[in-house]
């Protein structure tokens, strides 16, 4: 299907202070170091990498919440950047965010009611009537109750209070809803309710999402496509399949040998990733991987491979491309 979201070569650094006595000049973290990847409409786009890999400030470009130094987001067609305001305040209302902590995301002075018409009065959406309405509708769409309404963030479970937000992402009508960890919170038993509401909801509302998670294991139930990302960059990029059962990368490898044993998924040795994640703030030289590679040669340490088509719907990021034993 066509895509929704295409994001071309997308640079995000961020300058920091260098707290060395005589530094004369000012670093910068390469958070997002030129990435492109489109979202295709009514999809799951899995996003996935250890914290500090640039995920969320990935899902924060998309979301118009910082600007990009370089590169572009395109919805619909139509480049973010180059919106007048009354296009800008439309495309801020077909992507929404779930963001990761149900216990901190929810103003608790405000009731269930107030919390999910919020975003229909900042965007003066109905009248007062219809937004009670549109909130009745949407408690009733995630498994809650008009009797849940009067009731207050602390009353309710870190399942329930995800719930609420995905109420209050919905209230707009998005066509995009980005999911930052938004289930890494949560028990699994309550993850897996949480997912499958998640999914139900995409069928019922044809939504796009675009799902971030540190953790392959959650992200496997609910995408289509997945992007594994390093140090700022996009290593492996491919369809469900592809990522879980003929994954390429040394780090992908690294990561799905990290899910629990018992899951059949795991059919290889596992590989224990040996040396501290890198910081983005000074990455290693050559392929940002090559520290903590075992199978990293001396043109790792010079040479960065770039994200190259593998086969159909699957791109890699390793100078040893389809010859990983
Ligand atoms: Fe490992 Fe080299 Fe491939 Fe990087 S390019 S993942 S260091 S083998
Ligand atoms: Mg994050």
């Amino acid at each position: 299907s066509e895509a929704i979201i295409q994001i071309n070569q997308l640079k995000k650094y961020f300058p920091v202070k260098d707290q060395s006595l005589f530094a004369k000049s000012s670093k910068v973290v390469k958070a997002v170091d030129d990435v492109s990847f489109e979202v295709r409409r009514g999809e799951t786009l899995g996003i996935v990498g250890e914290s500090g890999c640039g995920k969320s400030t990935l899902a924060r470009l998309v979301m118009q919440l910082i600007r990009p130094t370089e590169g572009s987001v395109i919805l619909n067609g139509q480049d973010l950047a180059k919106l007048s305001d009354k296009e800008m305040k439309k495309a801020r209302k077909s992507i929404q965010m779930i963001f990761q902590n149900p216990y901190a995301s929810l103003d608790p002075r405000k009731t269930v009611e107030q919390l999910i018409m919020e975003p229909l009065v900042i965007h003066q959406v109905g009248t007062h009537q219809e937004r009670v309405k549109k909130v009745k509708e949407l408690l009733a769409v995630v498994g809650l109750s008009d009797y849940h309404a009067t009731r207050y963030p602390h009353e309710f479970s870190g399942g329930q209070r995800q719930r609420i937000n995905i109420a209050r992402a919905l209230a707009l009508n998005p066509e995009v809803v980005i999911c930052d960890e938004s289930v890494s919170a949560l028990d699994v038993s309550i993850q897996a309710q949480v997912i499958n509401l998640l999914k139900e909801l995409q069928a019922s509302f044809n939504l796009t999402y675009i799902f971030i998670s540190h953790d392959l294991n959650v992200v496997r139930y609910i995408s289509d496509r997945i992007a594994v990302m390093y140090l700022g960059r996009v290593v492996e990029m491919g369809t469900y399949e592809e990522i879980y059962h003929n994954a390429q990368h040394p780090y992908t490898r690294a990561l799905l040998s990290a899910v629990p044993k018992e899951s059949p998924l795991v059919k290889k040795e596992r590989v224990i990733l040996t040396g501290d994640v890198p910081s983005p703030m000074n990455p290693p030289s050559g392929c940002h991987f090559h520290k903590r590679c075992p199978y990293a040669t001396d043109r790792c340490q010079t040479e960065a491979p770039a994200l190259t088509l593998y086969e159909e719907q699957h791109m890699v990021s390793c100078h040893l491309l389809g010859n990983l034993s």
